[in-house]
């Protein structure tokens, strides 16, 4: 698409956010551009994990598998003690797949192999990033938003979506306060590094009296992530020497060899939520709406999810759904962000064979719901509710052929399940199953997660959560057309 063509979404930032944005845009049919000011794909580490609960949402996409066949599920932690002993331990011990949960532990790979396999989803949608391209400047109108580039060129978009980092340009030209503090005192160096003299089978970790000392290998790379406290008032630079130096004063010297440094960066602790997730035509999205301590492994997570989230409505809201809609996506992310902020901040400084049991049960992000929100009325019952994550169950096609129920709402859709009753799709957009005739659920499991009784109709959203649970089609029918914006049944 041209500079002189109106897109429907302009997508600023082409991080991990606005990647899946774009994705989640471009497989609804959504004439969608990506813009990034950098000149080719970054190549470093930065985040190293990905949730189950974020495995489970680019499943949805189809991305899941490329990834979990590259990623780690399991990498023990070496925690070594100042006599030169250590011991290893699995900060996930005993968390293990559950037919309701398939991704039950955090899986570890690099960043940027993340991007690359988003960049690959967004190529079989015909959308391409636009790097080297700086937005500078941006007004909106009442039917859309122009942006103008560091080269001069201007574009128009109906809406706008800034994914574009922790010092988001998009959010300063809307004027949206990014309310929060910095740290001086809690800084790092981090790197990637090509070394010798190191098991690659181990997270290792080494405690001093400045913070802990990490080494961690990279799956599907030859490559370690190295971080290092920096102790306040320290001007080191994240040099090949320096980390040899912080290596060497943990280890000792000569036992292990750093070859080559592929990449390098200064951190510094930043807590910081913005007030708004919108501004008329213009949405905030991942980093550029929340960044905090990388302590849980929470931040680009957080980011797929606000995608994920925002990504159906905003598709909805183009083909016809109140704009109301858009309005949700702050009302159910916000309070999310803030539990991120909250948490990755106490578990800053601690290591990860300290955490709560409670604590590490949130990490995985299982439990984020929208319950009580604008998109999910008041039900009782047992079972998971309106604005929960609806679970997954093994079932089978007719045929015999194994299906999942998250294979069965792959694809971006509605799904409505009726248990042991068959479902009349209220509209083309929703696919409509019977659990027991369309999904043979034989061993119960489908049954058992929802606590379903026969005659229950569960609708779950395009992105994972539950919509609605009623035993009477005609709500259902009445919540969809409200939501988005419909007459009639199809
Ligand atoms: C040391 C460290 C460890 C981390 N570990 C984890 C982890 O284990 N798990 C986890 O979930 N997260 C982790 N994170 C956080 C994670 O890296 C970020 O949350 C993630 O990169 C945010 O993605 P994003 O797409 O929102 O923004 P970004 O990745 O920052 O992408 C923003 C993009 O916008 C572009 N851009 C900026 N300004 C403009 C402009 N004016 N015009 C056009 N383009 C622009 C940039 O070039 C960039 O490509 C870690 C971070 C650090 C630093």
């Amino acid at each position: 698409m041209s500079d002189n063509e109106v897109s429907e979404v302009l997508v600023v930032g082409a991080g991990p956010t606005g990647l899946l944005t774009a994705c989640e845009l471009a497989r609804r049919g959504i004439g969608v551009r990506l813009v990034d000011q950098a000149p080719a794909p970054f190549t470093g580490s930065r985040g190293k994990g990905l949730q189950p609960r974020t495995l489970e949402v680019l499943d949805n996409v189809g991305v899941a598998d490329r990834l979990v066949a590259l990623g780690r599920f399991r990498l023990p932690v070496r925690l070594y003690d100042a006599a030169g002993g250590y011991r290893d331990l699995d900060p996930r011990e005993g968390q293990e797949p559950t037919p309701d949960n398939p991704y039950a532990r955090s899986l570890l790979l690099p960043q940027w192999q993340i991007e690359a396999a988003l960049r690959a989803c967004l190529a079989d949608h015909g959308v391409v990033v636009e790097w080297g391209r700086t937005v500078v400047g941006l007004t909106q109108e009442p039917a859309g938003v122009h942006v103008t580039f560091a080269d001069g060129a201007a574009a128009t978009a109906r809406y706008v979506v800034g994914s574009d980092g922790g010092s988001s340009t998009i959010r300063r030209l809307v004027g949206i306060a990014f309310v929060g503090s910095t740290s001086e005192d809690e800084r790092m160096l981090l790197g990637d590094v090509r070394l010798d003299g190191l098991d690659r089978d181990f997270w290792h970790l080494w405690t001093t009296p400045t913070g802990s000392v990490a080494l961690c290998p990279l799956p599907a790379t030859d490559t370690f992530q190295i971080q290092a406290p920096l102790a306040p008032g320290s001007a080191a630079e994240p040099t090949l020497a320096t980390f040899q130096a912080i290596v060497d004063a943990v280890v000792g010297p000569e036992r292990i060899r750093l070859r080559e440094l592929v990449w390098h960066s200064r951190w510094r602790l930043n807590v910081r939520l913005v007030a708004r997730y919108r501004a008329g035509r213009v949405l905030l999205a991942g980093d550029a709406a929340h960044i905090h301590s990388p302590a849980g492994g929470q931040g680009m997570n957080t980011g797929l999810q606000d995608a994920a989230n925002l990504g159906w409505k905003l598709a909805a809201v183009l083909r016809g759904a109140p704009d109301t809609l858009l309005d949700t996506y702050e009302a159910e992310r916000r309070p999310v962000a803030a539990a991120v902020l909250e948490l990755s901040s106490k578990l800053t400084g601690q290591h990860p064979g300290t955490r709560s049991a409670q604590d590490s049960k949130q990490l995985l992000q299982l439990g984020v719901s929208y319950r009580g929100g604008p998109l999910a009325p008041a039900t009782d019952g047992p079972g998971p509710q309106a604005g929960d994550r609806a679970p997954d169950a093994p079932c089978t096609l007719p045929d015999g052929r194994r299906r999942r129920l998250f294979e069965a709402q792959r694809g971006g859709h509605w799904t409505l399940y009726g248990f042991g009753v068959r479902p009349l799709s209220p509209y083309p957009s929703v696919q409509a199953l019977e659990i027991g005739e369309d999904l043979l659920d034989g061993a119960g499991y489908a049954q058992q997660v929802y606590a379903a009784q026969a005659g229950d109709l569960v609708l779950v959203r395009p992105d994972g959560h539950i919509g609605l649970r009623s035993r009477d089609e005609h709500v259902i029918t009445a919540y969809l057309a409200a939501v988005l914006g419909l007459v009639g049944a199809g």
